[in-house]
């Protein structure tokens, strides 16, 4: 988002030495330290972060194939995500592709359990490997014990701070991605008559998706869907249905998710520009919020609030935001 203070004190690492060298540093000198990949997810607070900011660029792709069937990347944390979905994709590989331009690092993957159009990295996840400041060591962590549900994850809740991750093994398969695909991306597919669905073909086609209806980060200052879409239980929906007419849905094994986006252009704010806090909805997808000439954190969030109380005040649902606010 381009705001926020400054950290008191930053590193890249590259190696698990090194990420021991620089937790040692933090603890010998008493300062907090928070682990970042390409800082995509994160709004900064305007105070800045009094602590020491380790980068993660550890970089490693390592590809075993088990048979026929199934495969294995085992890839560093500080790999360039969309990097990574590539290189699965040339070998022939399904399980990620609908994750493909997702900005950022291999190792936040996790931490929120990345998705887009249908697929998300718990699917395809089986191990990670990271440092326990708990455990003082270094763990391997089993996907059934990330704590994974909708856009979130144990990294981001209960044990939130607490493990660094250095890298994830994800189980890929050499075959077609198989039907039923997302909406969007079937539609795509039917448009364009695509018929030999191959990984590369869904990578290209959410490509062209993505490109078409979101802002590249690195000309409009923004960090994606700035809101998770919200669940609720089929007596809600019923309930918004009787108040609000058809309401989109979708209906999901944690519950009903309705579309935030739809929330936000119901109350008339897809493409609202704000002089007062110089920030701006996006006109082609009202979940992501743009910084045109804000300068502060402070600004952006009460433009935010202003949002998710328009939409509380219509829907009775509290919208909740997605990137993290630190520190
Ligand atoms: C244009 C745009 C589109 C996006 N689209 C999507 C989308 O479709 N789906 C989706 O799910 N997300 C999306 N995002 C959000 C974002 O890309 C993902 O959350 C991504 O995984 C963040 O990666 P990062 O390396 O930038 O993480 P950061 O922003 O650096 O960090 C995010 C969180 O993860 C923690 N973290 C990062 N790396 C590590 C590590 N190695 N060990 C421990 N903790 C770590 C950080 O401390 C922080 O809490 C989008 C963002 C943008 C800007």
């Amino acid at each position: 988002m381009r705001v926020g203070g400054i950290a008191s004190y930053q590193c890249e690492v590259t190696s698990r030495m090194e990420l021991l060298e620089a937790l040692s540093w933090a603890q010998t000198h008493k300062v907090p330290v928070k682990m970042i990949g390409g800082g995509s997810n994160i709004i900064w607070r305007d105070e800045g972060f009094p602590g020491l900011l380790i980068i993660n660029k550890i970089l490693r792709f390592e590809l075993f194939n088990e048979d026929e069937l199934n495969s294995y990347i085992t890839v560093g944390a500080g790999e360039p995500w969309d990097s990574v979905v590539a290189r699965s994709v040339q070998a022939g590989l399904t399980g990620i592709e609908a994750l493909s331009l997702i900005p950022g690092s291999a190792g936040a993957t996790p931490i929120q359990n990345v998705g887009a159009y249908g697929q998300d990295i718990s699917q395809t996840l089986t191990t990670i490997e990271a440092f326990d400041i708990q455990a003082h060591d270094f763990v391997t962590i089993p996907a059934l014990d990330c704590g994974f549900g909708y856009r979130t994850s144990r990294f981001k809740t209960t044990d939130a701070g607490r493990f660094f991750i250095t890298g994830i093994t994800l189980h890929l398969y050499h075959q077609n991605p198989q039907p039923p695909f997302y909406p969007a991306l079937a539609t795509y597919l039917r448009d364009n008559a695509i018929t030999d669905v191959t990984p590369a073909a869904v990578r290209q086609a959410v490509i062209a998706i993505r490109s078409s209806k979101l802002p590249d980060p690195a000309t409009a200052a923004n960090t994606g869907s700035f809101f998770a879409n919200p669940i609720v239980s089929e007596g809600q929906l019923i309930q918004l249905e009787a108040d609000h007419g058809e309401v989109p849905h979708w209906k999901t094994e944690e519950g009903v998710k309705l579309s935030g986006a739809w929330l936000i252009e119901q109350v008339g704010l897809k493409g609202f520009h704000d002089p007062a806090t110089g920030m701006a909805v996006w006109d082609t997808q009202a979940l992501v919020l743009i910084n045109e000439h804000t300068e502060s954190t402070a600004a952006l969030l009460s433009f935010k609030q202003m949002i998710v109380d328009k939409v509380a005040e219509k829907f009775g649902i509290t919208l909740v935001q997605e990137p993290e606010l630190l520190p």
